[in-house]
């Protein structure tokens, strides 16, 4: 298969690498020169645009930050819709509003080239592992074509139904795990504050109703769950900003559809806050820093 990647930074860099180790030949293109720099060292050839890069290729893969991202490759004049040959298999794993991806599809059909939706779970240890979940939006016969290349990059590839709703997956998905660290944050907060020990507390939590991914393997508190980002300041975990960005995308995707999602708004605007004051590239648990000191957390006057 030959497989054009762009959009090669934490996340893209790191599956086009798996694609390479699984013996697939792709090639790369970037606007950031250390990304390409680093996609060439693992073997990956570079290219200097995207009409070159994509005119013989049977795969065109992107792995960007947003929508206008996306529309930029896919819509400009050097673009993916004008250079492509009619039968490519576009995959997009960008994390994006539906609305972005189905208008572009439909583009797409116009010149015989199929594109589908597929954003990821799992972050950067899990592209880097090849452990991704991908939430495909496609019919069946391009989700199964998808699936022979997503393989090489994830563990868990799910149809989730026609073009976009892989995106609807990943945006509600992540609504209520927003929410959910937010709770297990106040929670954790107030029971420290009422005098009980955060490991008791938690061990009632992870038996009892409360217990989720985020009071479990991603305890807010700090020692409570081994190796998350609680335990290293918040560090190298699942930025504050990103979560804000797919929080936001909730909003917009609700207000589309005139669907009301009270708790949403309301954690995107801490969220928010929490950008606001440069706490953006901590890991999005570190949300209850809005809840307790320093001190409190580690027990250690600061
Ligand atoms: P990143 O900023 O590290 O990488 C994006 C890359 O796209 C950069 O290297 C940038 O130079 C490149 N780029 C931007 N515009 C371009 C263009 N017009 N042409 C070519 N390259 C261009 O971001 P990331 O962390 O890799 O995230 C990528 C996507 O994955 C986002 O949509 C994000 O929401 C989603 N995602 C990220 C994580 C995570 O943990 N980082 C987890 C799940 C999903």
């Amino acid at each position: 298969m030959k497989i054009a990647f762009i959009g090669l930074g934490n996340m893209g860099g790191a599956m086009a690498h798996n694609l390479l180790k699984a013996q697939q030949a792709v090639k790369g293109f970037d606007l950031n020169s250390k990304a390409l720099q680093q996609f060439a060292a693992a073997g990956g050839e570079v290219y200097d645009s995207i009409a070159a890069l994509v005119a013989d290729v049977d795969v065109v893969m992107s792995m960007l930050p947003a929508a206008q991202h996306v529309r930029r490759v896919y819509q400009e004049d050097d673009g993916i819709l004008a250079h492509a040959k009619a039968g490519t298999l576009c995959i997009d794993c960008s994390t994006i509003d539906p609305k972005t991806i189905q208008d572009l599809a439909q583009q797409a059909q116009a010149k015989c080239i199929n594109l589908c939706d597929a954003p990821v779970s799992g972050g950067t240890i899990g592209a880097q592992a090849a452990t991704l979940t991908f939430m495909v939006g496609a019919d069946l016969a391009t989700f199964n074509a998808a699936h022979n290349v997503l393989q090489f990059m994830g563990k868990n590839i799910v149809h989730c139904g026609a073009i976009g709703t892989g995106q609807i997956a990943k945006i509600c998905n992540n609504l209520i795990l927003g929410i959910s660290m937010t709770a297990v944050a106040e929670g954790m907060a107030l029971g420290a504050k009422l005098g009980i020990d955060p490991q008791a507390l938690a061990g009632v939590i992870n038996s009892s109703s409360g217990h989720c991914w985020s009071s479990e393997v991603c305890n807010p508190w700090p020692g409570i769950s081994s190796n998350a980002p609680a335990a290293r300041d918040y560090q190298d975990g699942f930025a504050t900003q990103l979560m804000l960005k797919d929080l936001g995308l909730a909003v917009e995707a609700a207000a589309q559809a005139q669907q009301p999602i009270v708790l949403g708004a309301l954690v995107q605007q801490l969220y928010q806050q929490r950008c606001m004051q440069g706490h953006g590239r901590l890991d999005f648990s570190s949300i209850i820093q809005q809840y307790c000191s320093n001190s409190d957390l580690t027990g250690i006057d600061q």
